[in-house]
């Protein structure tokens, strides 16, 4: 047993819509009647909210458990640890096994989690894996208190199956909330400080709830009065419809960018992947989204040393990079999942034919980021203002085109600063206020 905790402290791992839960699950701690420690080693009740993508992501999970113990240690402090998220899901009661924690809740039934927190003060077994047909999202409390840019999960889950994911295993069947009820959340998120939302889910452009799709809903919430900006990820090329293409033309709040991965640049590869399209369908859909607006910023995600890959379909990868000219992308080494049909494949890239791949990838889509900087510099754009900088009298915050901007000058947190871009590196650009502030 151990007392019920008056504290929380939420680490999320991996990617934006384990982001977007980790702040409802703050959320529905404080509704509970907790409050925020200021962090892991001085909260009563630390939130391990946790990725299973890669093994890296998976294994990071037991070391943190263990330092988070450590430095609590220290402090003569023993907190409950809750494991939530994909490795919870995965995993399930070998986490309480293997690490001893007192929690374990799925990303589909993390609305009961301050009952579980209840169940194991009183020394009683909480694991809740379940993926009820019931949206979770109808338990939560109304959102409150955000930044000016907030996630906002659309859809969830996968039923695309590409050969080397866990994701469809660990998020469950592809399933879109309520319109009505995301455009409520919208609402409610501009009312609470958002100027800029970005829709989220694994596959979010496969969103439809009777007959309407990711454009209409984008068209629905460009019409709230205070959104002033709208984005979407992650994309799946299959799902990229006319009318999504047509928004990126029509809609002015929707921000010229496009997270559309393409994993390799070999059809063959593509074909094991189980991606179902093919190198030539992506390059000519991305000349379709060019042509409607030619000032794009195009991100990706890769993946090297698929089993079978060879130096020809590598090539093909570098190529197709080179033909796309990518404003910022992320690339990885195939990690095998257990349970996935390509754990099983045969062709194993050796470790350091990977390793080479993975460098020659990452230097070409780091000249590519730079380019698209430099080439940047002498637009004039809306930054949106997130935060202060490191420096004295410093901001940062974002262009349309998601570079990193930072500005000096009398702003606010959430004020949209027409600025003039100049000084480009990889992964910023400055900008030079013109017009104290914009919109
Ligand atoms: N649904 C999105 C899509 O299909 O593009 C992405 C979802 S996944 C969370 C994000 C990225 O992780 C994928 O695009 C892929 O590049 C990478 N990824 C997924 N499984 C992987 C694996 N087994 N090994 C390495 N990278 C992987
Ligand atoms: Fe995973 Fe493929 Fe689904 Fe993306 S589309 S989440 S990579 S199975």
């Amino acid at each position: 047993m151990k007392p019920a905790p008056k504290t929380f402290h939420v680490k999320s791992f991996g990617c934006q819509m384990n982001v977007y839960d980790g702040e409802r699950m703050a959320e529905l701690m404080t509704a509970d009647g907790m409050t925020a420690a200021v962090d892991a080693a001085s909260a009563d009740l630390v939130v391990l909210n946790t990725c299973h993508i890669r093994e890296k992501a998976t294994e990071k999970v037991y070391s943190d458990i263990g330092r988070i113990r450590k430095d609590a240690g220290k402090l003569d402090r023993a907190p409950m640890i809750a494991v939530a998220g994909c490795v919870a899901q995965a995993e399930g009661a070998e986490i309480v096994a293997r690490a001893k924690v007192d929690v374990v809740v799925g990303p589909q039934a993390y609305h009961n989690l301050p009952g579980l927190v209840a169940k194991a003060a009183a020394g009683e077994a909480a694991l809740d894996t379940d993926m009820p047909l019931a949206s979770k999202f109808g338990a939560l409390p109304s959102r409150r208190r955000v930044g000016p840019s907030a996630f906002l999960t659309v859809a969830e889950g996968c039923d695309k199956f590409c050969t080397y994911c866990v994701v469809p295993y660990t998020r469950g069947a592809e399933i879109s909330r309520p319109f009505a009820a995301i455009v409520d959340e919208a609402r409610a998120l501009v009312d609470a400080g958002a100027r800029e939302i970005t829709l989220l889910g694994q596959n979010v452009n496969a969103y439809v709830d009777e007959n309407r799709g990711l454009h209409d809903l984008i068209r629905a919430i460009d019409r709230i009065p205070g959104v002033a900006r709208i984005r979407y990820t992650t994309s799946h090329p299959n799902d990229m419809a006319d009318g999504l293409i047509e928004a990126h033309r029509d809609v002015e709040t929707l921000m010229p960018y496009l997270h559309l991965p393409v994993q390799s640049g070999s059809t063959r590869i593509l074909r094991a992947m189980n991606r179902s399209h093919g190198r030539d369908d992506y390059l000519r859909l991305l000349d379709r989204v060019r042509a409607v607006r030619p000032d794009i910023a195009l991100s990706g995600d890769f993946i090297v040393g698929f089993p079978g890959e060879t130096d020809a379909d590598f090539a093909d990868t570098m190529s197709l990079v080179d033909a796309v000219g990518y404003a910022q992308a992320f690339s990885f080494k195939y990690s095998p999942r257990p349970g996935t049909p390509a754990a099983t494949m045969e062709g194993e890239v050796p470790a350091e034919v990977m390793d080479a791949r993975l460098q020659a990838l990452q230097a070409a889509l780091g000249r590519d980021q730079k380019a698209f900087n430099v080439a940047s510099v002498g637009r004039t754009c809306a930054v949106l203002v997130e935060r202060r900088g490191k420096l004295p009298g410093q901001w940062l915050g974002k262009s349309p085109w998601l570079q990193s901007v930072h500005l000096l000058g009398d702003h606010a947190i959430g004020d949209l600063v027409t600025v003039e871009l100049g000084d480009a590196t990889l992964s910023s650009l400055a900008g030079r206020a013109i017009v104290a502030k914009a919109a």
